[in-house]
């Protein structure tokens, strides 16, 4: 059993004003793994106290001092990967293997790319007599979601660290113990006092207040449509930046050229890794018409591939977060299977031999572009395949959503290939499996404004001031 009764704030492990708990549950098992503090607007306080006093001083750091910070953080991070592994497999059902693997690993990969940038990042430029200088925004409220824990985190603290921000960091309450080490190797690495200060508790509460903080200068937000349009709203009085990074339907196209078997049933069995639950996932995916048959035979070959279980054994699926998940899931298949859609493989309930968990069977349907399940968000392990007549056609369905966050295009001709990606109006298309930690992410439309990771994540945190006469030109003569 995990116990996180206290939060950091002010560079200490300190107790909640007002004493009260949660209990976690482990969605593999359905048992409680752990108890966490739920905070409350006076902690939120007093967090927010701690970080706009360690801004006169952070946001003054040279680009050494702060890589000095960030280097060390590396250090501990890499001490602790195991433990923050472990801790994501029980707060969100990641298996191990994805856990230890990718989940860990995107959180250092984020790391590694800041250092790489902050050696570099131009925070001034000269042009004629102007001088344009790049200055910390301030005190940041960092509000994150469950599905890719560490993830999430590490795109929003290591740019705002790395730019002289301070911050006070609102983890999930579905997954808050990753969060918890992450805190600890902050602070294990010396980070000054006040400048990452951590607040467990409800999004109600904590994100509320922080949201309407005249002390809070900025809020960087990922989760849904309906909290980040809150949150906008509670933001707009206090005219704070508001950084968005919300949800998506994202087509992944195979084009007519790619081979078709090899890549659905690659397609099918990718977007369920992390039992869907990545608001990136490719959940549409456009073939061609013509070859329905043989994109269906290879779509429930790759969903049958997914093994489902216990996460901490040798699976590729665990469970999805939580009941509430589970039944948002099972609601969607259930209308699928009303609305007519034709299903190739899963369906509703629970995978067989599996009575205990919230475990979700890899579900494939066919459908169309109108449907609720091809149109709304699943987040879960539920994969809508959709045919086109031509590549127009494809481009049109693709673009045809209120999302507009990733997009992902495969095809034996790459000059076709790219075409297609630039037709899209998405923020990421990943051509033939391209990946990269210094590409901009983030979405067109209701998926969001902002850009994380690599450079383009430094500029959420900054402001941009002019100095006009800066460099007057030398007299003549
Ligand atoms: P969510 O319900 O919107 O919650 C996200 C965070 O916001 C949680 O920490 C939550 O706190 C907090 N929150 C809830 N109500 C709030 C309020 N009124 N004010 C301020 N904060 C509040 O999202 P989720 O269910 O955790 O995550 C799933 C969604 O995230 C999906 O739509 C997915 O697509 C999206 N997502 C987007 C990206 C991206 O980069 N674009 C990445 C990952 C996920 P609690 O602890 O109380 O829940
Ligand atoms: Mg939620």
């Amino acid at each position: 059993m995990r116990e996180y009764l206290k939060f950091y704030i002010d560079g200490q492990w300190v107790d909640p004003i007002e004493p009260k708990t949660t209990n976690i549950i482990n969605p593999a098992t359905e048992e409680v793994s752990g108890t966490i503090s739920l905070g409350s607007v006076a902690d939120v306080e007093k967090a927010v106290a701690a970080a706009r006093k360690a801004f006169s001083s952070w946001s003054k750091t040279s680009r050494e001092e702060r890589l000095k910070v960030l280097l060390a953080i590396q250090a501990e991070y890499e001490r602790r990967q195991q433990e923050l592994g472990e801790a994501i497999t029980e707060e969100m059902g990641a298996p191990s293997a994805l856990g230890n693997g990718f989940h860990v690993g995107l959180g250092s990969g984020h790391l590694a790319t800041a250092i790489e940038v902050l050696k570099t990042f131009e925070f001034e430029t000269l042009r004629g007599a102007t001088l344009t200088v790049k200055e910390p925004i301030g005190v940041c409220a960092l509000i994150t979601p469950w599905n890719w824990p560490m993830n999430q985190i590490a795109v929003k603290v290591f740019p705002a660290l790395a730019t002289g921000c301070t911050m006070i960091l609102k983890p999930p309450q579905l997954a808050p113990y990753s969060a918890q080490i992450l805190a600890e190797i902050i602070h294990a690495a010396g980070v000054p006092a006040g400048v990452f200060n951590m607040v467990q508790g409800s999004g109600s509460v904590i994100g509320t207040a922080l949201s309407t903080h005249p002390e809070v200068d900025m809020i960087s937000f990922t989760g849904s449509e309906s909290v980040g349009v809150e949150i906008a709203k509670n933001a707009a009085p206090g005219v704070k930046r508001v950084c968005q990074e919300l949800g998506g339907k994202s087509a992944h196209i195979v084009l007519d050229d790619a081979n078709l078997a090899q890549n659905v049933a690659a397609a099918a069995g990718g977007m369920m890794v992390n039992s869907g639950q990545t608001c990136s996932a490719g959940s549409r995916l456009l073939v061609p018409l013509s070859r329905m048959d043989e994109a269906i035979a290879a779509a429930r070959q790759g969903a049958e591939g997914v093994t489902v279980g216990d996460p901490k054994s040798n699976v590729a699926m665990g469970p999805v977060v939580s009941k509430g998940q589970y039944n948002d899931i099972q609601r969607y298949i259930e209308l699928g299977l009303s609305e007519g859609a034709k299903l190739v493989v899963g369906g509703p309930g629970r995978p067989d031999g599996l009575d205990k968990g919230y475990y979700v069977k890899p579900t494939v349907f066919v459908t169309t572009n109108d449907t609720t399940i091809g149109r709304e968000e699943i987040f879960g392990p539920v994969l809508v395949m959709i045919g086109y007549d031509d590549i127009d056609h494809a481009v049109e369905i693709a673009n045809d959503s209120p999302f507009g966050l990733a997009g992902y295009v495969v095809g034996a001709d790459a000059a076709q290939c790219n075409a297609v990606a630039r037709q899209l109006r998405t923020g990421w298309v990943s051509i033939n499996g391209g990946f990269d930690f210094n590409a901009a992410f983030g979405g067109y439309k209701k998926s969001g404004n902002g850009r994380e990771w690599g450079e383009f994540g430094f500029h959420e945190y900054l402001e941009t001031k002019s100095l006009l006469g800066y460099a007057p030109a030398p007299a003549a003569g």
